[in-house]
């Protein structure tokens, strides 16, 4: 009766569909096997380098003189969507990829170092969420433009951040996430998934969101913020409505926004809308120059209404 080699590793495992026959290592993630290259795992990730180099311990498994890697803890498609990376450039270049492969490859990224997969997906994050007004406001709509979007989208995206210490892309992914949801009440009930689950927020983060939609809606009305023109301003000198209308249109502003509050703290002042067409253009001006004003300052805070360091501290974990 002849017993399987000591070596030969049990077969209650699934071969996935990443089995090349002239592979050198074999990866196991739960009870899937992936056969792939030493060296395109060396060529992106200081972890599998070092691995390689090192001698292989006796009595290590192996399959067709493969060497077998159990990933222990790693969820299959995660390590799916990591060699899907690898081996195909096209699929890591799409515009918007989902969101489950960008979380694969943050999560095995930083635990194994595929450093230049890690920062790609980091970068798709940030562009969505960006650290400056500039881009903020240079963002195509809708959002996210980098991830493929669906509902509830918004608030899986603060939980990935969150989970794995992206920072700088919170202050930004918390605003989207209040201009989406304008009620407390909708940003505690989250979002019902296509499959019927549920996207929501930790109570951490809810508590951060929430405590700092009160801040911004009590700062955007002072006289440094987006909107305190309402409350503060004045038409100047150079003003050439004689009937009044600039400081009428003013106090109409402030009467339509009391009777809806609304989070206007990045929103810019927009001369040709309806509601600002019997300033003139003087005032106009100067409106313009404050909303702008404020818009800079409240971007500035941004991370602090939600209760973060500021922005130049603001740092991901590697
Ligand atoms: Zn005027």
């Amino acid at each position: 009766m002849s017993s399987p080699s000591a070596t030969e590793k049990k077969t209650s495992t699934t071969r996935s569909t990443m089995w090349h026959s002239d592979g050198s290592v074999i990866l196991q993630a739960q009870d899937t096997q992936f056969r792939v290259h030493w060296s395109i795992l060396a060529l992106n990730s200081t972890f599998f380098r070092d691995l390689q180099g090192l001698p292989q311990p006796p009595g290590q498994p192996t399959i067709d003189g493969c060497p077998v890697i159990d990933l222990a803890g790693d969820d299959v498609t995660d390590v799916e969507y990591l060699l899907k990376a690898l081996y195909s450039p096209p699929f890591l270049c799409q515009k918007a990829l989902p969101l489950a492969v960008i979380a694969a490859h943050i999560r095995l990224g930083r635990k194994y170092d595929f450093r230049e997969v890690l920062d790609l997906a980091v970068e798709r994050l940030s562009f969505d969420n960006p650290t400056t007004l500039a881009e903020y406001d240079a963002l195509p709509a809708p959002y996210p433009t980098r991830i493929l979007p669906y509902d509830g989208i918004e608030f899986d995206i603060i939980t990935l951040a969150r989970e794995n210490a992206i920072m700088s892309v919170l202050p930004c992914a918390y605003y989207h996430l209040l201009i989406l949801h304008k009620t407390v009440d909708k940003l505690f009930e989250g979002v019902q998934r296509s499959d019927g689950s549920r996207a929501s927020l930790s109570l951490n983060a809810l508590r951060e969101c929430v405590s700092g939609r009160d801040k911004l809606m009590h700062a955007q009305l002072d006289q440094q913020g987006s909107c305190g023109w309402y409350r503060f301003w004045a038409p100047g000198s150079d003003c050439t409505n004689s009937n009044g209308r600039c400081a009428q249109t003013r106090d109409a502003r402030l009467r339509a926004y009391l009777d809806s509050p609304a989070l206007r703290a990045l929103a810019g002042f927009d001369p040709q809308h309806e509601a600002n067409k019997q300033v003139c253009s003087a005032c106009k001006h100067h409106i313009s120059q404050s909303n702008a004003d404020g818009r800079r300052k409240t971007w500035d805070r941004l991370p602090a209404f939600f209760g973060l360091p500021p922005w130049g501290e603001l740092k991901d974990q590697p």
